[in-house]
């Protein structure tokens, strides 16, 4: 029986509007369409699941290709500019290096024709070579001549047929470790050592984002305009697409480490450092996508595999797939089900984004959410192992605009000697949290700020009054203020201001400097401070 090529025909299949879509049907076209597979799948059991994985996998590329073509056609539906392929495709083009991968991975090696896994790195690097040719005409205009090589009906077959070589390797370790060797260095190099090629448009966006960071002077105009870059960004998919088969590639590796050669060991730490970085940074976590989530399934679902990920400094990927990818249902049942030791060996900067996470989730859901056995499980262990650390490390990221939950917890901790020891001890903290009245929320907010958010704040916290003289007065100060110098009495007086104000007793919503200027905006107040009131 010929081979056929699986991803194309399952592609087809699954863009077929009549088509029903369960997840039996996609897995029963799989066993036709690849019979090798199948086999592989009956000689061991554990294999099965593999056609779930490829079968979800397809269909959420499907469905994202859905819904750009609903927002306008872009992302993965896009077809080359040399147009759909000819046949034979154009020779040294996309498609052409495309089908000489899968015939070398799948009837040449099978064929003991061990030469030709020889060329793989060069073709790997030329459908690289091509996806960046392609992506900096779409997002910089730059006419490339290589782009008469761009042809292909639309980027989500690229990213199939890539995502079939991936898996090719995953599934037979054997075929991994031939290529492996036929190479010469040659792909541990492309899979291991070369740069994720990010673009451009993301690395510049990536640098702005970090200069914000560090510099504790910067305002809300340099976080607009790192974000304007990073929009342009989100059209280029190249890393997107080659994680298709990078991510599934980085899992195989680490998979068959237990091989006793030198050389899995080696290649199973190099790939573990990458994923945990890719995985972690948001930069690349935005930048991959849903691709690589998916690739992690084998990590997550096996307990050994995920401790030894999280020890790696990876936990935080795990509570960032939950907090925003596709598969957070999965992810949901994992942390509530994962083995204690994960929280083990973590430093500062893996739990530093595990914390972000969850303070995304709660940006996000709103605070109630921290009363799940998620939240309460991650503070118990980050607390009983880590003490305040990871909380004060969090608390520092807390802006004006988010929840300053990890600056509430650890300052009522700290100030009410609090023991922390169970569960219960956990659940009843946050919960004041939860249901903490407004007014209060500010002052924390406020205390929680630096000095330049608070001059950027003047509007939002502190006395609520209008005509507030001494908010008036700080305006004034605030005009004459210049970037980067301080002035320890000007601050003082701002910082008086913000913290010392006293609740409206009624409602708990707003709050004043005096009385002077609670009784001035009653008028006002009146009609909100009735319907806030509980
Ligand atoms: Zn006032
Ligand atoms: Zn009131």
């Amino acid at each position: 029986m010929p081979p056929v090529p699986f991803p194309r025909e399952l592609a087809q299949a699954i863009s077929d509007p009549n088509f029903k879509r369960d997840l039996q049907a996609v897995i029963e076209i799989g066993k036709n369409i690849w019979p090798e597979v199948d086999a592989a799948a009956r000689k061991k059991g554990d294999k099965g699941h593999l056609y779930a994985r490829i079968a979800e996998r397809c269909h959420l590329a499907l469905m994202g290709v859905k819904m750009a073509a609903s927002t306008g056609g872009s992302g993965l539906t896009k077809s080359g500019p040399a147009g759909p392929p000819q046949n034979p495709p154009v020779m040294h083009g996309m498609m052409y290096c495309l089908d000489l991968v899968e015939k070398i991975i799948r009837t040449d090696f099978r064929a003991g024709d061990m030469a030709r896994l020889a060329k793989l790195p060069a073709l790997l690097k030329r459908i690289r070579h091509l996806l960046r040719v392609y992506y900096d005409f779409v997002v910089g205009g730059r006419q490339h001549s290589d782009l008469i090589f761009c042809d292909w009906d639309s980027m989500l077959l690229v990213a199939l047929m890539l995502h079939q070589a991936g898996l090719c390797f995953q599934l037979e370790p054997s075929r991994f470790r031939a290529a492996m060797a036929a190479s010469n260095g040659e792909l541990e190099k492309f899979f291991l050592d070369d740069e994720l090629d990010i673009g451009l448009f993301r690395q510049t966006a990536f640098e702005l984002e970090r200069y914000v960071e560090a510099d504790p002077e910067s305002e809300d105009t340099d976080r607009m305009a790192a974000g304007d870059v990073e929009d342009a960004a989100d059209d280029d998919l190249t890393a997107h697409v080659m994680s298709w088969l990078l991510g599934d590639v980085l899992v195989a590796f680490i998979m068959d480490e237990n091989t006793g050669s030198s050389d899995s060991r080696r290649w199973a730490g190099k790939a573990m450092t990458r994923l945990v970085e890719w995985s972690t940074s948001k930069t690349i976590r935005t930048t991959l996508g849903d691709a690589l989530t998916d690739a992690m399934r084998p990590i997550y679902w096996t307990p050994s595999l995920l401790v030894r990920f999280s020890h790696a400094g990876g936990l935080g990927a795990l509570f960032g797939d939950w907090t925003n990818s596709t598969c957070r249902n999965m992810c949901e049942d994992i942390l509530n089900d994962m083995p204690e030791a994960v929280w083990d060996n973590q430093t500062p900067a893996s739990l530093a984004v595990v914390t972000r996470e969850l303070q995304t989730k709660v940006n996000s859901e709103g605070s109630v959410i921290a009363k799940c056995p998620i939240f309460i499980n991650a503070f118990l262990n980050m607390y009983r192992r880590y003490s305040l650390a990871p909380f004060h490390a969090a608390a520092r990221l807390e802006n004006f605009d988010s929840p300053v939950i990890f600056y509430y917890l650890s300052h009522r901790i700290k100030q009410d000697s609090l023991p922390m020891i169970s569960s219960q001890d956990w659940l009843d903290l946050v919960t004041t949290y939860i249901d903490m009245p407004h007014s209060t929320e500010r002052r924390y907010h406020w205390a929680n700020m630096t000095v330049s958010a608070r001059w950027d704040c003047l509007e939002l916290y502190g006395c609520c009054a209008e005509a507030c003289p001494e908010k008036r007065e700080l305006r004034r100060l605030r005009e004459r203020r210049v970037r980067g110098v301080r002035e320890g009495a000007v601050e003082a007086r701002l910082d008086r201001w913000g913290g010392k104000a006293k609740a409206c007793k009624a409602c708990g919503w707003v709050a004043y400097c005096s009385e002077a200027c609670q009784r001035a905006d009653w008028k006002k107040h009146k009609p909100e401070c009735l319907m806030k009131r509980r």
